[in-house]
């Protein structure tokens, strides 16, 4: 025990700090067991479609040029269709991110004339652009495919009458956003959009449902695709690469869909055939297999700071004791000190970069200040624990990740002492 708060002392966590959080970690044991049993279930699920689609050591092989039969590749995509339980996938290197994996899907799947609808709000920041909500070259607006929206309610859920008003002959597709992002909304648990895919489909059984599973993925035992979604779409630095995926995204689901996403991404009438795996393969095959206990010490870190900051009085979302549905935390400090104090902590918890201050800077895009801390192996890893807060009202940080529950511990630790010395916080006396 002593070895350990010494072990913590080294890295700059005073025993008060380290005292107040393991009073905190006490209480939740409970709630790291359910996230070790769901990480236990999902292991599982990605073993059995590793063991099935015969996963072996060629898998892991360079492929380059053209990429005709890259087994690797090819056997991937049958694994992650595995997984999400769809009868074809799409996962490559040369989907660069996430944003880049929706518009792909989107632009594949919709043709001019064709309507878009957004059934819960404002989709992510980046999509306005793919979408045309804010004018962008090259957006769908450009190609003649129109945009609705219909807003959640007042207490986060589906406004179901505005939803149908809203589906038209021309509604084609469906987009629903499984996190809240960073916004204030819920994030919505699978088994709620299974509810509103069922909706939808009971007036226009034909329109495509497509959810953005961003920081959702193994959060829960079930993904969107077991309830009805024909496409879900993620980036790979985030929760399926594992952290050890470099690049990349995927897409899973109808076989049909999916193939007009692979004629998208590559060319009409190539379509899947080319794209060659770069010698990426190992680390999309290790980090999937990572995931779900990756996913994991996220979440754990996730629901310890929410119970940390909660104790402490700040508002916190999702709060200590509700359901998760993605990685996100978030926690409102009502001024900036808060705010740069929480990330100096992140970042000074990191295995890289650690020795480095981050500041407030404007960045493309926004529009306030933004401090964001990561000392991340893969540039921008969001899987890796990170966090960032646009300097303004309400001054809430969001925070994610951790490749490991130790690591994620550290940094929640480290934010809390860099309040403390700020005198931003102090520490209750000890209770019980
Ligand atoms: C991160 C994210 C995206 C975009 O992914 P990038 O890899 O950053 O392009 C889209 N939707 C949601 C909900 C996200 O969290």
């Amino acid at each position: 025990m002593l070895d350990i708060i010494s072990q913590y002392k080294k890295l700059g966590i005073s025993e008060k700090v380290y005292a107040f959080g393991q009073q905190i970690e006490e209480k939740l044991c409970g709630r790291f067991a359910q996230i070790d049993k769901t990480a236990e279930y999902n292991q599982l699920k990605v073993i059995k479609a590793m063991q099935e689609r015969r996963v072996n050591e060629a898998c892991f092989h360079y492929a380059s040029g053209y990429g005709y039969n890259d087994q690797g590749r090819d056997t991937l995509e049958e694994v992650y269709a595995g997984v999400f339980h769809t009868e074809s996938a799409l996962v490559r290197p040369q989907i660069t991110c996430g944003t880049h994996a929706l518009a792909l899907a989107l632009s594949a799947n919709l043709r001019p004339g064709d309507e878009l609808l957004s059934p819960v709000g404002k989709p992510y920041d980046t999509l306005e652009e793919v979408i045309g909500i804010r004018k962008s070259k090259g957006s769908l607006a450009e190609y003649g495919v129109t945009y609705r929206q219909v807003e959640l309610l007042e207490d986060g859920t589906f406004d179901y009458d505005s939803i149908k008003a809203a589906i038209n002959d021309k509604t084609k597709l469906v987009t629903i956003q499984r996190s809240k992002g960073y916004q204030t909304r819920p994030s919505f648990s699978v088994t709620q959009i299974g509810e509103l895919i069922s909706f939808v489909k009971s007036i226009k059984p034909e329109v495509i449902c497509m959810v953005d599973n961003c920081y959702g993925e193994f959060v829960e035992e079930i993904e969107p695709s077991d309830v009805g979604a024909d496409l879900v779409v993620g980036s790979l630095i985030k929760n399926p690469g594992g952290g050890l995926a470099p690049i990349g995204g995927y897409i899973a689901g109808k076989e049909e869909l999916i193939e007009n996403c692979a004629y998208r991404l590559t060319s009409p009438g190539l379509g899947k055939e080319v794209g060659a795996s770069l010698g990426v393969m190992q680390a999309f095959y290790q980090g999937l297999f990572l995931a779900p206990t990756v996913v994991a010490s996220a979440l754990k870190g996730a629901v310890f700071a929410a119970n940390i900051y909660e104790t402490l009085g700040y508002p916190v979302i999702p709060n200590g004791t509700e359901s998760r549905h993605d990685i996100i935390q978030a926690v409102t400090f009502g001024k900036p000190e808060g705010v740069i104090a929480f990330c100096e902590g992140i970042q000074a918890a990191a295995p890289v970069d650690s020795y480095v201050t981050p500041i407030p800077w404007a960045m493309p895009g926004y529009d306030s200040d933004v401090i964001m801390a990561a000392g991340a192996f893969v540039q921008g890893s969001s899987i890796e624990l990170s966090a960032d807060g646009p300097i303004k009202p309400p001054y809430a940080v969001y925070f994610q990740g951790g490749l490991t529950w130790p690591h994620a511990k550290l940094g929640i630790l480290m934010s809390l002492e860099k309040l403390v010395c700020a005198g931003i916080v102090t520490l209750p006396q000890k209770t019980e």
